[in-house]
This record gives C-alpha cells, sequence and structure tokens, in this order.
C-alpha cells in the first residue's frame, strides 16, 4: 500500500499551558514576546506527517519482517504475537519552523522557539494520531519508536524510513549518518492494534525524565519479554 501524506496537520496549542511551563507571566514583556512568537510559529508552521499500511511476514524468536523488512527487537516482536497489521510512521513539525526558528535571535527567545515548537509537534501528532485511528476504526493501540529501548536500537529507523518509502520528498524529514531525524522536531514510529497496554517507558529505568508516560516496571521485561 502507497503510504498517506498529510500535510495539514492542526496546530492547536494550549497558550496558558505553554506560558506556565517556560515560567512566564502572560502579563509581561516576557509573555508578550513569548505570544508574539507563539503567532509567528502558528502562522509559518505547516506539521505533515505520513503512515502507510503494512502487513506482518514472519514473527521470529528475535525479530519480525514487515512488508519485506527485517525490524530486530525482542519486545517488538513479542509485542507484535497475534498481530497482522501495524501503521509506520513520521510526524514533523516541519521544515518551514526550523527555518524560522534559526532565524530567532538570542538564547532565550531560542529556547522559547525550541519549546513552541515541540508543542506544535505535539498538537500535530494528536491530530494525526486521530485520523488515523478513525480511518482504519482502530480501538486500544500502542506505539514503539526505534531507539527508545536498548532493546530496539536507532539504527533501525533506518529500515522504518525504508519501510515508508521516500520520507524526505513526502513530508521533508531526512535521517543523519546517526539515525537522527531532521528537523528534529520529528517523531517516528510504528504503531498497532493490540489488547496489552504498553509504553516504551515501562521497560525504560531513567530517572527523572519529564517525557514519561508510565512508571518504570523493573519486572515487565523478564514477565513478558523473556
Ligand atoms: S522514560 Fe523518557 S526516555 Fe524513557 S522511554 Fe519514556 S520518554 Fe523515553
Amino acid at each position: 500500500m502507497e503510504p498517506v501524506v498529510a500535510a495539514d496537520l492542526k496546530i492547536d496549542i494550549n497558550i496558558g499551558g505553554l506560558l506556565q511551563a517556560l515560567r512566564v507571566d502572560e502579563v509581561s514583556a516576557d509573555g508578550e514576546s513569548v505570544l508574539a512568537l507563539i503567532e509567528a510559529a502558528v502562522e509559518i508552521g505547516k506539521p505533515k506527517g505520513m503512515y502507510k499500511q503494512a502487513f506482518i511476514d514472519e514473527l521470529g524468536d528475535q525479530h519480525v519482517i514487515i512488508d519485506g523488512i527485517r525490524f530486530d527487537s525482542r519486545v517488538l516482536r513479542v509485542n507484535l504475537d497475534g498481530v497482522h497489521r501495524v501503521f509506520p510512521y513520521i510526524v514533523t513539525a516541519g521544515r518551514e519552523l526550523d527555518e524560522w526558528s534559526m532565524t530567532i535571535e538570542g538564547m532565550l527567545e531560542q529556547y522559547w522557539a525550541d519549546k513552541i515548537k515541540e508543542a506544535i509537534l505535539r498538537s500535530a501528532f494528536r491530530d494525526f494520531t486521530a485520523r488515523l485511528v478513525a480511518a482504519y476504526n482502530l480501538r486500544t493501540t500502542a506505539v514503539m519508536n526505534p531507539g527508545s529501548l536498548e532493546d530496539w536500537p536507532i539504527r533501525e529507523q533506518v529500515k522504518l524510513f525504508d519501510l515508508l518509502g521516500d520520507p524526505q520528498k513526502a513530508i521533508g524529514v531526512e535521517l543523519t549518518e546517526s539515525c537522527l531525524m531532521i528537523p528534529t522536531k520529528s517523531l517516528s514510529g510504528i504503531r498497532f492494534a493490540t489488547e496489552i497496554t504498553f509504553e516504551n517507558c515501562q521497560l525504560c529505568s531513567r530517572e527523572n525524565c519529564p517525557g514519561r508516560r508510565a512508571p518504570y516496571d523493573p519486572l515487565l521485561y523478564e514477565n513478558r519479554y523473556k
């Protein structure tokens, strides 16, 4: 199946929440500057995403083959037990915002712009996920991302990009030699329908991570994936 491209993802930022996270009072000179940056970013930003419906050809012990491409991860393989199709995806805040933020001067202003881009990416990801879930009438789903666990290293990004075809041409996202995405405000992964609750964070012991979405379960790997 050809990838589906969404070039019109919504930007819907919680401005009050963002100001609070930046510890900036709306009624202040800093508040005015942040609001002006948000206005410009919303005007310029064109977040995009792409996904594809892909099918599982083979489940090994430590690997899975999806549309002819082999992914090496025991956790991915176990999570895909009983699953027949998956949805590899990439979502990006977009090159337009990256180029805009490069023109901003001042360390504080650059920091604010960075956080605004993150908020736009989160908003775009919500819209993208809602569209994908609605298109295939998916109920509970989970996501795995190459590079978020030792078990599924970042170099597997190359395969994910291959699975999706030409993400650079479709949505302007490319990989560096070290497999990081450009624009950096981009997310990639594989979504799949499942009855089991799974978050990468359950297997990640990193302390004080601001992005943590589930508590670390030190026994989960032993119990479910060994
Ligand atoms: S705890 Fe943080 S670093 Fe670990 S998987 Fe979750 S978001 Fe990623």
